[in-house]
């Protein structure tokens, strides 16, 4: 205290009033502020406030006992009060200490000393009592504000005090619930009971300082719900936990909420069912226990719906999504427990079987599967049949990676679709030694495109009867390391089914153009010399095809119009409207397009006249048989009179001999190209047939 009190004494008579006022006088940190002699003015003096203390005689002429006390402090509670008695009244005096005065004095034997410690304690006794009642306000608002419920537990009764807000988190009202801990605890999900138990002994041995454990908790309404308990104990002077107390917060919504998270990433939103991420960690599993136990044996069934796309495309995607959504639960009734179904997208369906005595489970369950499906679905009122093709690939301890599994069904898979629909294929060792090829070409061209491995032949296209040479056609070439010179007919569909076509394609366009520039540049050709280049389906359908070559000729400064895209049939017969769009905005750019071995597609007849097309190139079969065939001849010379009217040029491909040139003479075939005027030629060779040429005309 180091300021004086304000203290107001009520007493009535004068006599006492002086001696204490004499006696107090000599205590600086107290000071006499006001007096009263009547109870009412009393309470006058202490609604003006500015009072730190009362010194109060309970016998007054307007109010006696208790009843004084009490409506002083009613009035204040929160300043310390003293009770002046007479002898007589000791008992009074008492009881008006228990109901909140902090002490009593006897009148007649109160000194100087004695009053002034008794005002020090009982100053110091309140404000002791109010620093604790507000941080206990403080307290109970937080808990309150937090929203958390409050446990206290007594280990040495083991009993546990749970707050009102605890139980009603739970749905419990306050009789619901005892006082012993198994009312807390085993109201804990089973699951989450022994971390819990493990969390609270760890903190009762002093093992931990806090206790911070999250578990389910039964609620009245029967779910469970997540929580978080913290707390800390108490320990005596030997270290033995006294109490535990703490605090339990809802953490349910973020709790399930990052569950959900979990399971979105590990699921197909559609089907419900695992997605590929937890598929491949499934399988991985399987193959850490084949491992261990090598005869635990376990295979793989890729299911590829056949002609899922005329569903979407015919009854709309919301019939597509039921119809995938109904394949699901078919192929779910083909699962043991111990199984995996699931998606990987599109129309490719996965199942892990578990745990199988060998092969000819798989093909059980893979027949089981096509029986399943052969039941008609209904979508929509549509009735539907549909049937999968299945690939088999069995565990082996050759797999290292989850994905070689996969892959190895995926591939039997396509050997299933090839043996017709509905069918099932079991990835063997032919297939195996087939695609280990496929991989090393695969990864062979990735490393030969890099290191500039291939290069270009150029085929002179010679315009009859003058034998003169009036274009190329660039023919891609590739020298193996090992193997020597590859067909393009061996790799290209390679190149095309891994999509390395399209870089690779790009670079023979721009090579191929590049080239014919240099020669034009040279005065080696007339200025009328054309330059072909192969294009291969996926690149003909590419997006950046028509700026990619646009691109090629600003980048060359070749001519557009010296440039022949060759296109095979079956190519635009795929997609007829969109091929017919293509070659438009070809031809706009000025290029000029040959449709390449023609006569060997299907049904193109009907539709040539749709395509801008500048050359048919008669495919070699057709000038091979000629000499043998009548009916060969014919369709040439129908070839030919074909192309006159819808005003097309015509190469004949692939003529080998002189009796095949004259034949095609004598039908005033225009050009020629083939191995008897010249085979394809290096750079070099090319050039300088080039010069030969003009030097001979
Ligand atoms: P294609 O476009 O029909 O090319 C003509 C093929 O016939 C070439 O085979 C050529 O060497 C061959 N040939 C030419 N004259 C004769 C002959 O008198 N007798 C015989 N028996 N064959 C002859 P090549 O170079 O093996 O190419 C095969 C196919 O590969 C090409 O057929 C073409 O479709 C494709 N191709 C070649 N280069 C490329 C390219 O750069 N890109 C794309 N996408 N495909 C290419
Ligand atoms: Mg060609
Ligand atoms: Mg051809």
């Amino acid at each position: 205290m180091n300021f004086a009190a304000n203290v107001l004494l009520v007493e009535d008579n004068p006599g006492d009033a002086r001696l204490i006022q004499e006696m107090m006088a000599a205590d600086n940190h107290f000071r006499l502020w006001r007096k009263a002699d009547r109870l009412s003015s009393g309470l006058d003096c202490l609604a003006e406030g500015d009072i730190g203390m009362v010194l109060l005689d309970l016998s007054l002429p307007d109010s006696l006992g208790m009843e004084t006390f009490r409506k002083v402090f009613a009035q204040a509670p929160q300043l310390p009060i003293i009770v002046l008695t007479g002898n007589d009244d000791e008992m009074l005096a008492l009881s008006a200490v228990k109901t909140g005065a902090q002490d009593y004095l006897v009148k007649s034997q109160v000194d100087s000393q004695l009053l002034q410690r008794a005002m020090r304690y009982a100053m110091e006794r309140k404000e002791a009592e109010n620093a604790l009642r507000a941080s206990e306000e403080r307290y109970a608002l937080a808990a309150a504000g937090a929203n958390d419920g409050l446990w206290d537990w007594q280990l040495q009764e083991q009993r546990i005090y749970f707050s009102p807000r605890w139980k009603a988190m739970l749905g419990l009202a306050d009789g619901d619930v005892g006082a012993k801990p198994d009312d807390w605890l085993l109201r804990i999900h089973p699951d989450d009971l022994p971390a819990v138990r493990e969390h609270l002994a760890r903190c009762l041995q002093g093992r931990d300082h806090h206790l911070e454990t999250e578990y389910r908790i039964r609620h009245a309404d029967g779910s469970y719900r997540w929580m978080l308990s913290r707390g800390i104990a108490i320990h005596d002077s030997h270290g033995i936990a006294l109490r535990l107390a703490g605090s339990q917060s809802d953490i349910h919504e973020r709790k399930t909420a990052a569950e959900q998270l979990l399971h979105d990433a590990l699921h197909d939103s559609l089907t419900g069912l695992p997605n590929r991420a937890l598929l491949l960690e499934r399988l991985q599993r399987a193959m850490d226990r084949a491992q261990r136990s090598p005869e635990s044996i376990f295979a793989v069934l890729f299911i590829d719906l056949d002609r899922f796309k005329n569903v979407n495309d015919s009854l709309g995607h919301e019939a597509g999504d039921k119809f995938l959504i109904e394949c699901a639960r078919r192929l779910a009734l083909c699962c043991r427990p111990a199984d995996t179904l699931a998606r990987l997208g599109g129309d490719e369906f996965i199942l892990l079987l578990e745990d199988i005595s060998g092969e000819a489970d798989a093909i059980r369950v893979a027949e089981r599967v096509q029986v399943l499906f052969g039941d008609a679905f209904t979508i929509f009122d549509h009735e539907l049949y549909m049937s999968g093709s299945i690939g088999v690939a069995l565990s082996s301890p050759r797999y290292t990676l989850p994905e070689e599994l996969l892959r190895d069904a995926d591939t039997a898979m396509y050997k299933a679709k090839t043996l017709g629909k509905a069918c099932y294929s079991v990835f063997d060792a032919p297939m195996h030694a087939k695609a280990m090829a496929h991989l090393r070409m695969e990864s062979d061209m990735r490393r030969a495109f890099e290191r500039e491995a291939f290069f270009l032949e150029y085929q002179p296209v010679i315009a009859m009867p003058s034998g003169r040479i009036t274009g190329f056609e660039a023919l891609l070439r590739w020298t193996h390391d090992e193997r020597g010179a590859i067909a393009p007919a061996d790799f290209i569909p390679l190149a095309e089914e891994t999509g390395l076509i399209v870089p690779l394609g790009r670079w023979v366009l721009f090579e191929a153009c590049r080239q014919l520039r240099a020669w034009q540049k040279l005065a080696t050709d007339d200025g009328r010399i054309t330059m072909s280049v192969n294009l291969s389906s996926r690149q003909f359908t590419e997006k950046d095809l028509v700026a990619n070559i646009n691109s090629i000729l600003r980048e060359t400064g070749l001519a557009p119009a010296s440039l022949k895209l060759e296109i095979t049939e079956s190519i635009v017969m795929a997609d007829i409207d969109a091929a017919s769009r293509k070659l438009r905005q070809l031809t706009e750019t000025g290029v000029q397009i040959s449709m390449d071995d023609f006569g060997t597609g299907y049904s193109s007849l009907a539709y040539l006249h749709r395509f801008p097309v500048n050359t048919l190139k008669v495919d070699q079969s057709f000038i091979r048989n000629m000499m043998r065939s009548p009916q060969a001849v014919e369709i040439v010379r129908v070839i030919l009179n074909l192309a006159q009217a819808l005003k097309m040029d015509v190469v004949a491909e692939g003529t080998e001999t002189a009796d095949e040139v004259r034949l095609l003479q004598a039908m005033a075939c225009p050009y020629a190209q083939g191995n008897y005027f010249y085979r394809p030629l290096s750079m070099l060779a090319a050039a300088a047939a080039l010069r030969q040429g003009r030097i001979a005309h």
